[in-house]
């Protein structure tokens, strides 16, 4: 049997861990050191050259597109299918048992999974029906509370209060938010994993059976697995199976979400014949890339401990680049791929990663203004997202009332008593009169056509859009914004909910607020609320690129774990954005910062480069950070400092400075860095850059009053003073 293919050009460690007798085993080792792909082709060693069915292998993986992906390499590797390996993420594997085994699961048989959105919303009406007050029992902490115990193991009767009033409150939550889904045949994401497990419990001849048919169960990324994940795992694999686990303790980044790294360690005591390989050779970084990675993460304690090599050359150093500000900072990311794709590259090769969804905005724009197609890798792009759409409906019906899509969205949102039923009449009357929503409902308030309650609620919301538009008619773009989404209700509606995912919604509005001060209309002919409406629709919409297109792929730091590109943006490393204002006053989350740092040093193969902006608009508003204290810990020889070699100077962050890159001149405009101008609306400044030639020539100016503004000369009639 040729085996070749599958050992061929593995180190010695690698082999030891694919061709290893049946056993069970950890494999603990750094980035790039090829973890997922011994963990692969060790899939395919069991099948090729111990004739184990790919019936009787389990594997695990962090993301849906990775399990398929393991599963295409599995093919390609044996030149055969194997549809019946169970391959997936915990969530997804759970559920399948679930629908197979519904009825000992106690669930009927089509139950339905309640995403996140829909769980705060179910809580969110528990707490209400419980007269409790929001303020002081948020629906978020319920969820928070609700989901932490399931990760835990723990149903509500499990749970011991020792008398702690307000643990009394959040049991009873637990306990009735439960005894709803149970009712409805729902089942929460917690809730997938807690039931896989007591599934095991309580059926022990179910168990046995997938005991005998899981010989083999593989789990990659273990340092991130959970307290039930691990407890589902470790009653899967008794004496007779073999798990192989793969993980690296300095890449555990989902702490806050309840992922323990001591899995590892746990998994050694409750293993004790497992044997432990450590691969330490990276293949994936130049020899810089990685001494910087290395030298960053020593600075975490309790750690495992590893040491990683390569046998790479050094390649080039990490750029470094301190931005005047975020669109200085995306003007030169967006530059230095336009290089890049003229050398020959693709631009699937590059990635930008931060550490905020918020960040995505200015780089969206930078991107699109330059046509150069880019992707957001696990999730949507800024102006498609729902709080985003959300905030423009509010603005788009302030403009348009006769926009029906807008009226749709907003009429309850938030939520104002506006039910389905009523929204029905409306409907159906716009489709008899043919008239648009807005009017059908303002005809039926006047004729008294809606229902008492219907038609206070219909009431309501006809009078705070024309309230909000009142109001606003004179206000600057970024005002009317800003008015709109704190009048509606909206921005207050993200705010009362805590929790990562509403933080980042509440970060997406309020870089609205930025997009509209930093929005310079084109378009006289229009009012600047009606450009920018119309600049976002294009934006949003089919500049995306589609899957099979070339295109720069953009996403979180977070979301980066696992994958690889040959160059690498890390944007926005300043104290306050990374490590994250949260994080720095949170004691215990420093190192796990630390650690998504190194996450994202350690996707980049050939080029790696480094940005922070000196200010950066946040909510409208100028804020001023500090280079981010993991570029200070990247030892001085594997960094340089660049600067475009038009800008005014300025004192370098860290003294790094060596080289220019070239841009293009700034010529026969008549104006000159450094010169003080004034415009008719924004007031005095003085210019600090500038881009482009002739008819495309922008400046940006830093107003007196303002901040940095970028203006198109064409149009911004700037006057020397
Ligand atoms: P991470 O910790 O980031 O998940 P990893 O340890 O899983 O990384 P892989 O993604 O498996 O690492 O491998 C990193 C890169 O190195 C991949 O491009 C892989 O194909 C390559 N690689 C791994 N082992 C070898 C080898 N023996 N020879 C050549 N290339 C290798
Ligand atoms: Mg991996």
């Amino acid at each position: 049997m040729d085996i070749t293919n599958l050992i061929d050009g593995l180190n010695d460690k690698q082999r030891e861990a694919v061709a290893a007798p049946e056993q069970s085993m950890l494999v603990l080792a750094g980035a790039g050191s090829g973890k997922t792909r011994v963990l692969v082709q060790r899939i395919a060693y069991l099948m090729q050259v111990e004739n184990i069915s790919p019936h009787s292998i389990l594997a695990v993986t962090f993301t849906n597109k990775a399990a398929a992906e393991m599963r295409n390499r599995v093919e390609d590797l044996l030149q055969t299918s194997v549809q019946s390996m169970w391959i997936g993420t915990f969530h997804g594997l759970a559920h399948r048992m679930l629908r197979l085994h519904y009825a000992d699961a106690g669930l009927p048989e089509g139950f339905q999974i309640l995403d996140s959105d829909d769980q705060h919303r179910l809580i969110k009406r528990i707490v209400k029906a419980m007269e409790l007050d929001e303020k002081k029992w948020p629906p978020k902490q319920a969820m928070w509370y609700i989901n932490g115990k399931k990760d835990e193991g723990l149903r509500a009767q499990h749970i011991e209060t020792y008398g702690n009033q307000q643990e009394e409150v959040w049991k009873k939550v637990y306990q009735t938010y439960q005894q709803t889904c149970d009712r409805s045949g729902l089942v929460d994401f917690a809730e997938l994993l807690l039931r896989a497990h007591e599934l095991w419990l309580k059926q022990p001849q179910l168990l046995k059976h997938y005991q005998n048919r899981f010989k083999h169960i593989l789990v990659d990324e273990f340092q991130d697995t959970n307290n039930i994940q691990y407890a589902w795992l470790r009653l899967l694999a008794d004496a007779d199976n073999h798990m192989m686990i793969v993980g690296d303790d300095d890449q555990s980044i989902y702490g806050w979400r309840g992922a323990k790294v001591e899995n590892l360690q746990r998994f050694l005591t409750d293993f004790p014949d497992a044997h432990t390989i450590r691969l330490e050779q990276n293949y994936r970084s130049t020899g810089t890339i990685l001494k910087a990675a290395n030298t960053v993460i020593k600075n975490n304690s309790d750690r495992l401990g590893k040491s990683l090599w390569t046998q790479a050359s050094d390649g080039e150093t990490i750029t470094e680049y301190a931005a005047f500000n975020e669109l200085d900072e995306a003007r030169f990311i967006v530059g230095r791929i336009k290089d890049w794709f003229s050398q020959g590259n693709k631009l699937a090769e590059s990635a930008i990663l931060y550490r905020s969804n918020a960040q995505s905005r200015v780089l969206e724009e930078a991107l699109l203004m330059e046509k150069i197609a880019y992707r957001i890798y696990g999730g949507l792009r800024f102006f498609d997202r729902q709080e985003i759409k959300d905030a423009l409906a509010y603005l788009r019906i302030i403009n348009n009332r006769q926009d029906d899509a807008a009226f749709e969205r907003i009429v309850n949102t938030p939520t104002r008593g506006v039910g389905n039923k009523s929204l029905e009449q409306i409907r159906q009357f716009a489709r008899q009169h043919s008239v648009t929503l807005w009017d059908a409902a303002t005809e039926m308030l006047e004729k008294q056509l809606l229902a008492g309650r219907a038609a206070s609620s219909i009431k309501g919301f006809v009078q705070l859009i024309s309230q909000i538009d009142n109001e606003i008619d004179d206000l600057p773009l970024y005002q009317q914004a800003d008015a709109a989404i704190k009048k509606s209700g909206l921005l207050q509606m993200y705010q009362s909910d805590k929790g990562e995912k509403a933080q980042a919604k509440v970060e997406n509005i309020e870089e609205l607020i930025t997009a509209c001060r930093q929005f310079d209309n084109t378009e006289p002919e229009l009012t600047d609320l009606s450009a920018f409406l119309s600049h976002a629709a294009l934006e949003s919409g089919e500049n995306q690129a589609d899957k099979h297109q070339d295109a720069v792929q953009l996403m979180t730091l977070h979301t980066a774990k696992g994958l690889e590109f040959p160059l690498v943006f890390m944007a926005g490393v300043e104290e306050g954005m990374f490590p994250s204002l949260q994080t720095t006053e949170e004691s215990g989350r420093m190192e796990e910062e630390r650690r998504l740092c190194y996450v994202g040093m350690t996707r980049a193969k050939q080029k790696l480069y480094i940005t922070h902006a000196e200010t950066r608009r946040i909510y409208g508003k100028d804020q001023y950070h500090s280079p981010s204290r993991f570029l200070q810990e990247i030892p001085a020889d594997c960094i340089e400092e660049v600067r475009l070699n038009n800008q005014v100077s300025r004192p370098s962050s860290a003294g790094r400075f060596s080289q220019t890159v070239k841009t293009e001149s700034f010529n026969e405009t008549g104006f000159s860095l450094g010169q003080s101008v004034s415009h008719a609306k924004f007031g005095r400044g003085v210019i600090t850059n500038f881009e482009g030639a002739g008819n495309q020539s922008r400046v940006e100016v830093s107003f007196d009053d303002l901040g940095s503004k970028w203006l198109m000369l064409a149009y911004a009639r700037l006057e020397a003073c």
